[in-house]
């Protein structure tokens, strides 16, 4: 689980980035009786004592991305040969297990591999920061103090649970925990204890692991009998103001506008409901995402990310490679970000803040501009568009 967020703060290794009054120490004392009061005991509160709050986590949640993500770049450096091979041998190797927990949840083995390997890279790179460190550091700062205090309270609730030692309890430095990168409330809500031997351990027991991503999954409405989506092609004439989530039709639906596999053959009499994804624009891949593609935005809310899982799991499983991934993407730099949504503004489409953000409403906004230029309407940020806007050619 991801959490993305963007603050314009200059960086420095003091704590006088903490723009909160009340020294650490003091908020500190607050937190242990509001955890007592919840029935936290003693000796998992013995934990707080010698915390300090750290830079470096600060440091990582102020920090601004050079470029913005490209789908070529994100999904390149995930989806590569090795991790395909080795997910593939995993899913062998713990075919027997998986197969169980399907039986149990509904939820078919090569995604619940797949989670694993976009989440932790199957349980190599789960994190090394405390959690307790983490999140009482995010905790402190004032810009999202309540949401990460409740995720500190939990965390404690889940060692005074005797799930794992405070001293084991690692993850990301927004806290997100083990080889699933839950955070404790995601934990508090939906882990399993997949083993029955009374704790739930997303760190190291595989059966937890897997029950768990499974009853995530199961209870946000994951389809079992249903793939999430597949690469497609759209007809020359295709609408791209049909495009994205917003917009949803039958299977059916969309063969009937000429919208095929992207093998060429025609799509599949279906009924079942899926939108046109366009990670790269026009010019890229197009995939049609079904109800399982939505329930992976559940757990992440990138679109990427749901993708990636999707696309992984169908090369666990044999399948074909993306065909139309754009050779030479330029990645907008940021401060292209900043000036797109200032020349959107200008031009009287309301791209909202100037955030550097590729929100929904700066996507909307380009629509808008494309729209009154006899553009293909897919609301993507790309070089070329920011170069039209700078000259004013519309
Ligand atoms: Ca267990």
């Amino acid at each position: 689980m991801k959490f993305v967020f963007v603050f314009f703060l200059s960086i420095t290794c003091s704590f006088s980035v903490f723009a909160q009054e009340q020294p650490f120490q003091d908020w500190l004392a607050e937190l242990r009786g509001e955890a007592r009061a919840l029935g936290i005991g003693d000796s998992t509160l013995a934990a707080l004592d010698t915390l300090q709050p750290a830079a470096r986590v600060l440091e990582l949640d102020k920090s601004q991305p050079e470029f913005v993500q490209t789908f070529t770049r994100y999904t390149s450096l995930r989806i590569t040969p090795g991790q395909i091979r080795r997910g593939q041998n995993l899913l062998l190797e713990h075919g027997p297990l998986l197969n169980a927990v399907r039986g149990k949840y509904g939820v078919q083995p090569q995604y619940l591999v797949s989670f694993w390997a976009l989440e932790s890279n199957y349980g190599s790179a789960t994190g090394g920061f405390s959690v307790l460190q983490a999140l009482a550091t995010l905790a402190y700062d004032p810009r999202r103090a309540g949401f990460f205090r409740n995720e500190l309270l939990t965390a404690l609730k889940i060692i005074d649970g005797g799930h794992i030692s405070a001293k084991a309890m690692s993850g990301s430095w927004a806290g997100a925990m083990g080889q699933l990168q839950f955070m404790p409330s995601t934990f508090d809500r939906y882990a399993i204890d997949g083993d029955s031997d009374g704790k739930i351990d997303i760190w190291n027991s595989l059966p937890d692991i897997f029950a768990s991503a499974a009853n995530f999954l199961s209870q946000s409405g994951w389809r079992g009998d249903e793939r999430w989506g597949r690469e497609v092609i759209l007809p020359d004439d295709f609408d791209f103001s049909m495009s994205g989530t917003g917009t949803r039709k039958t299977v059916n639906e969309w063969r009937d506008l000429g919208v095929m596999q992207v093998s060429g053959m025609v799509l599949p009499i279906a009924d079942m409901q899926g939108s046109i994804v366009l990670p790269a624009g026009a010019n890229g891949p197009v995939f049609l995402v079904y109800s399982n593609y939505r329930t992976t935005m559940v757990w992440n809310r990138s679109t990427f990310y749901a993708l990636s899982v999707g696309h992984l799991a169908d090369r666990l499983t044999g399948g074909p490679q993306i065909q139309r991934m754009p050779v030479d993407e330029r990645a907008l730099r940021r401060e292209e970000v900043l000036e797109l949504q200032q020349l959107l503004n200008d031009e009287g489409f309301d791209a909202g803040s100037i955030d550097g953000i590729l929100g929904s409403q700066t996507r909307t906004a380009i629509r808008g501009f494309q729209a009154g230029s006899d553009l293909p309407m897919d609301g993507y940020a790309s070089y070329a568009l920011l170069e039209l806007l700078r000259a004013g050619l519309h």
